[in-house]
C-alpha cells in the first residue's frame, strides 16, 4: 500500500524507518531531515515555481523531495542506495512530477538525464542535503561539466560552505572558493544546528545558495591553466608565491618569477590567500606568455 505522508517530521521519519525497517549507512552520508522550517528555507532559496525544474541529489526517505514537487513543475532525485528505491516507489506512488534515478551521481551523465527529465522547462536548479563525504566532487562535478543550471541551493558541511564564500585575505580562502567563485555568485543561506537530522551529523551544517554565471567574472585565456595556477599558488599555504610558483616552473627558471611578478604588479613575497581572481587571472596569462 503507498504511504503519501509528511514526511519532514521526527515521529514521521521514524514510522518510515520502523516500516521499512530501514537502518542509516553512515558511508553513504545519511543524515535525513526532520525540520520543516528548514526545509521551507532551502525550497524558497532555490526560486522554483511551476514552470522550473529541480535536481535533487541523495533524496533519503524524499523530506525535501516532497517539498520541491509542491513547487516545481517536476523533480528528478539521484540516489545511490538501493535499498531507498522501492520505499521511494512507494512513497512517492501516487505522486506524478517525481522521478527517481538509480545511480551515483558521480557518474552518472546528468546532461542527458536533465535533457530526458527536464525539456521543455523555463530552468533547472539542484536542491539538495548533500552527503558530507563527497560535497566536494559532486559540486565541482556540477560546475565543471557547465551544466545549464540556475541556482544550486544545497545543505553542506558549515566549514565547507564558509571556505565556498571566503573572500581573498583571510584563512578560509583557498582553491575551492576560487573555482566555486568563477562559477557562481555565492550567498550563505543559513546555519544549521546538528538537532535537525536524524541521525545527527558530527559537524556543523549550512545551506549555501550558489547563483550560477551566464559568464566568468574574470577574462581567462586558457581555463586548465588557470585552474592549475590557482592550486599552485595554494600547495603549500604557509609559502609565498613566488615559492610556490618555483615549484611549478621548475627550480632551473625561479630566476624569471620575480620580474613576471613585478610586471602585473603582484608582490612576490604575498601569499596565495590574498589574491583575488582577477590577480590569479593576470598570473596565468603572465604564466602562459612566458612559455610555463
Ligand atoms: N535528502 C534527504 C534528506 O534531506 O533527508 C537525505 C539526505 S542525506 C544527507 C544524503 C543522501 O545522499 C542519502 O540518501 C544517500 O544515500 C545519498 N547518496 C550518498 N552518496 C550518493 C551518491 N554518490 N549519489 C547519489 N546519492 C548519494
Amino acid at each position: 500500500m503507498s504511504m503519501n505522508i509528511d514526511v519532514a517530521t521526527p515521529k514521521r521519519t521514524r514510522d518510515i524507518i520502523n516500516k521499512y525497517g530501514f537502518s542509516f549507512k553512515k558511508s553513504l552520508g545519511q543524515n535525513f531531515l526532520i525540520d520543516q522550517n528548514i526545509l521551507r528555507k532551502i525550497v524558497s532559496a532555490a526560486e522554483l515555481d511551476e514552470t522550473k525544474g529541480a535536481l535533487e541529489i541523495g533524496p533519503g526517505i524524499g523530506a525535501l523531495t516532497q517539498q520541491l514537487a509542491q513547487t516545481a513543475a517536476r523533480v528528478t532525485a539521484v540516489e545511490i542506495d538501493d535499498r531507498l528505491i522501492p520505499i521511494l516507489s512507494d512513497i512517492f506512488a501516487d505522486t506524478k512530477n517525481i522521478h527517481v534515478e538509480h545511480g551515483d551521481v558521480l557518474k552518472l551523465d546528468l546532461k542527458a538525464l536533465m535533457e530526458r527529465q527536464f525539456a521543455g522547462l523555463s530552468g533547472v536548479s539542484v536542491v539538495a542535503n548533500l552527503p558530507y563525504y563527497v560535497t566536494t566532487p559532486i559540486l565541482m562535478k556540477l560546475l565543471e561539466e557547465k551544466l545549464p543550471l540556475e541556482h544550486i541551493v544545497v545543505m553542506i558541511q558549515k566549514e565547507v560552505a564558509e571556505r565556498m564564500a571566503a573572500k581573498p585575505g583571510g584563512k578560509e580562502y583557498g582553491s575551492l572558493s576560487v573555482a566555486v567563485q568563477y562559477y557562481c555568485e555565492t550567498e550563505l543561506v543559513c546555519i544549521v544546528p546538528h538537532t535537525v537530522f536524524i541521525p545527527q551529523p558530527n559537524v556543523d551544517s549550512a545551506v549555501i545558495k550558489l547563483s550560477v554565471r551566464k559568464q566568468p567574472p574574470v577574462d581567462v585565456e586558457d581555463e586548465d591553466h588557470y585552474f592549475r595556477t590557482v592550486q599552485a599558488c595554494f600547495a603549500q599555504r604557509r609559502k609565498t608565491i613566488a615559492n610556490n610558483l618555483t615549484a611549478y616552473v621548475g627550480k632551473a627558471n625561479r630566476d624569471q618569477l620575480a620580474p613576471l611578478l613585478e610586471k602585473i604588479g603582484i608582490d612576490p613575497s604575498r601569499r596565495g590567500e590574498t589574491l583575488s581572481l582577477q590577480e590569479f587571472a593576470n598570473l596565468s596569462k603572465a604564466l602562459i606568455a612566458a612559455g610555463f
